[in-house]
């Protein structure tokens, strides 16, 4: 039987609590335990795939093709596994289970609610993915913050599980501020967290102290008293530079000892030479690298978001790590640069330049305007969907001379559309149907000989993840082959299918239509994103 590991948090949203989650997955990990992991949204959406990613944060994609939380992307670079749909729970597609369930007469005449049968659904499902998997270690991070009306049946499954006799520990991610005008670092907000637990039967095993210091002795202690927990079980987070060092953070106050011994497990072997070397070369090494992302997801009201392109930034960090190259990564808005052309010259200071994956016409002209700057002047190039898209209709414009080409996503009465919806997307769209109907998740993409894809994947067939409605029209592959762009990657299962373009006489021009940035794992990165950091630092050969 799997123990269950709860992770909820308190006093601040946003506290890193999937990091905290991945963190003690990949320590468990690291003392040869079997470790999955779940998250759980509150909120009613079926899936984060119809969410704004300003309004939610990156939308991550499994292998089998789900539209996820973000966090599933932190579990599986942290813990070097492909995840699932099912990994991520929502409020959504709980009550559709329990509704299809009543209408289908399984409640035998009884009044469904809220408690027993919407608590019941959450925990078979937790519970089905801990047997299903033979795991030793089921992780269930519980999002939001507790006191919060929405989560608070999952808080209730949570500690009804514990009640029922599995093995279950409560790990409860807290924030400590330190105010400007007082200086010192306040307990109260996360006592008081601690407290609405409790409302809930739940006392903490551990409790996680962000902050941007370590906590003290004497803060330790009063929350230890105040809380009814023992000291050494309160973990201290600072802020850090890397999150890839929180494992070997809590390693270091004995985590995952502490874990195993609550549960009578034992205590093995703790291997994480591999995950040190690897942070010790990112922060460490001489070689700088300095990459641009040029995307648009970047603005709430007057605030910068960081999450919106954050498995593009991680998958520039495990190529990093892997090369022993410190990265210095920069967003920058595409709108800029159609604001102002001559912006774009600002390229001219990076290393390299990504176009990431997005959607709608806002941002577009810019992000044009930047992949034509690295074309003409040599800079290393990455776009992934989108941005491959776009380096088609670039492509197509100014080399090809087919002036007015674009995609119909942005133009739908383009004379050249070269980008073009997927046909049977048409009659999708047509029906109004947005929620999950992309072409989505792990497809077989035919690589070929002799390209530069296939120097940096050394395999005739891989499997990569897509995102998207719209693919590089057919019609065109002609004349666009014909004036020098190489198509070195295919659909296996779809004829004509186009999955990575690539160019011959530059340093290094490729774009994939799938997103290869959400298979690179930490200890096992992309090779896509190997090769460009290789580029990027002249060392491609
Ligand atoms: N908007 C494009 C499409 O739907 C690209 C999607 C993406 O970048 N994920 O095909």
């Amino acid at each position: 039987m799997p123990a269950y590991i709860f992770v909820s948090g308190g006093v601040l949203s946003g506290l890193g609590k999937g990091i905290v989650t991945a963190s003690v997955g990949r320590i468990l990990i690291s003392r040869g335990y079997k470790v999955t992991s779940i998250k759980i949204d509150p909120y009613l959406n079926y899936d984060a795939g119809t969410l704004r990613p300003t309004e939610h944060g990156e939308v991550f994609v499994t292998e089998d093709g789900g539209e996820t939380d973000e966090d599933l992307g932190h579990y599986e670079r942290f813990l070097g596994i492909n995840l699932t749909k099912n990994h991520n729970i929502t409020t959504g597609k709980i009550y559709q289970r329990v509704i299809e369930k009543e209408r289908r007469g399984e409640y035998l005449g009884k009044t469904v609610e809220a408690i027993p049968h919407v608590t019941n659904e959450i925990k078979d499902w937790i519970r089905k993915i801990g047997e299903s998997e033979k795991v030793d270690f089921v992780l269930v991070e519980i999002g939001g913050t507790v006191g919060e009306y929405q989560n608070e049946l999952y808080y209730r499954a949570a500690r009804m599980m514990k009640t029922e006799g599995e093995s279950v520990l409560f790990v409860h991610v807290v924030y400590l501020p330190i105010p400007k005008h007082l200086r010192e670092m306040k307990t109260k907000p996360a006592q008081q967290s601690v407290e609405l637990l409790g409302k809930f039967g739940i006392i903490p095993d551990f409790i996680v102290t962000r902050a941007e210091r370590e906590i003290d002795e004497i803060r330790k202690e009063k929350l230890a008293v105040m809380c009814n927990i023992r000291k050494e079980d309160i973990i201290s987070a600072p802020d850090i530079e890397l999150t890839y060092e929180v494992p070997i953070y809590f390693e270091k106050q004995k985590l995952g000892e502490k874990i195993l011994q609550k549960l009578n497990l034992p205590s093995k072997h703790s291997d994480l030479k591999e995950w040190e070397n690897r942070v010790f070369a990112l922060k460490n090494s001489n070689e700088v690298v300095k990459i641009a992302i040029v995307g648009k997801y970047f603005d709430s009201g007057e605030f910068e978001l960081p999450d919106s392109y954050v498995s593009v930034i991680e998958a520039v960090k495990h190529a990093c790590a892997e090369v022993k190259a410190k990265p210095i990564i920069e967003r920058i808005n595409s709108k800029d640069f159609e604001k102002d052309e001559s912006r774009v010259e600002i390229l001219k200071n990076f290393d390299g330049v990504i176009v990431p994956g997005g959607f709608g016409a806002s941002g577009v002209e810019g992000k044009i305007k930047a992949i034509e700057f690295a074309r003409k002047n040599n800079i290393p190039f990455l776009g992934l969907c989108y941005g491959f898209q776009l380096s088609v209709v670039e492509f197509a414009r100014n080399v090809c001379g087919l002036e007015k080409a674009n995609t119909t996503e942005v133009d739908e009465r383009t004379p050249h559309p070269v980008v073009d919806l997927l046909p049977w997307q048409k009659e999708l769209l047509k029906e109004k149907k947005y929620g999950a109907t992309m072409r989505l998740g792990g497809q077989v993409v035919k690589i070929k000989k002799g390209t530069l894809a296939f120097k940096l994947y050394q395999k005739e067939e891989v499997i990569e993840r897509f995102r998207h409605r719209y693919e590089v029209n057919p019609a065109y592959l002609e004349i666009l082959e014909k004036n020098g762009l190489v198509f070195s990657g295919f659909s296996k299962k779809e004829e004509n299918i186009v999955q990575i373009g690539e160019l011959k006489d530059h340093r290094f021009f490729l774009g994939t239509q799938f997103h290869p940035e959400f298979t690179s794992k930490f200890l096992k990165p992309s090779p896509i994103f190997v090769g460009f950091i290789k580029a990027c630092l002249g060392r491609l050969k």
